[in-house]
């Protein structure tokens, strides 16, 4: 009935979703962009960290391309406030990681931050929502608390000299991670990788060894 008075529309075409679709219809989710890496040598995203920083893995859901199914997508996530979109496709990266059987799944999964107005503005974190899908399948716990936009703030005065000084570079600080050995950090778009690096070095200047990178979508040109 309520189906009827207001269609629930596809965030992909915007043509009215079947009883047992959600948020994308059947013709959309197969269409969608999948990147299909494979762990090695010769997965882009594992390439692209290559040299700067030590991942367990990188990965990336689906490939951005210039208008785009994938970029469609974001766009209604990021500026059409489309939240729970954002919440299911992080439900299909979580499923394709599963199939995927990695090795070493991370013990907690984190997003990359968003500048507090930037939040404020958007009333979400769009990384954030898609981390919750992925937490949701995997069955990993979702914590968003373990890294942080850095402010320069009284209790930075605390800190040592080089932590200060390298979340004065990067932008980032680690949070309350000191319970975990292995994470993984969720991002929506990963472009020149230079955002997740920054969020890899402040967690492994905090003690944290092993990190995994997942993007919910690569842009390569
Ligand atoms: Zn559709």
């Amino acid at each position: 009935m309520l189906d009827v008075l207001f269609p629930r529309l596809c965030a992909g075409c915007s043509e009215p979703l079947q009883r047992n679709e959600y948020r994308l219809c059947l013709s959309c989710f197969v269409k969608l962009p999948l990147s299909d890496f494979k762990k090695g040598a010769a997965n882009p995203v594992e390439r692209l960290f290559h040299g700067r920083v030590l991942l367990e893995s990188a990965s990336a859901f689906m490939v951005f391309k210039k208008a785009g199914l994938a970029q469609h997508l974001m766009h209604q996530l990021k500026y059409k406030g489309d939240e729970e979109l954002g919440v299911e496709l992080g439900r299909y990266f979580g499923n394709s990681i599963k199939r995927q059987s990695y090795s070493a799944l991370p013990e907690a999964l984190t997003c990359v931050p968003l500048h507090a107005e930037k939040q404020k503005q958007r009333g979400f974190n769009q990384s954030a929502a898609i981390a919750k899908g992925m937490s949701e399948i995997l069955g990993i716990p979702f914590r968003e608390d373990l890294l942080k936009r850095s402010t320069l703030t009284s209790t930075q005065t605390r800190k040592k000299r080089y932590e200060r000084w390298e979340n004065m570079q990067t932008g980032f600080e680690a949070g309350n991670c000191s319970e975990f050995k292995h994470i993984g950090i969720v991002d929506d778009v990963i472009t020149t990788g230079a955002t997740l690096e920054a969020c890899v070095s402040v967690l492994k200047s905090g003690g944290i060894l092993q990190i995994s990178v997942f993007a919910l979508c690569i842009s390569i040109k």
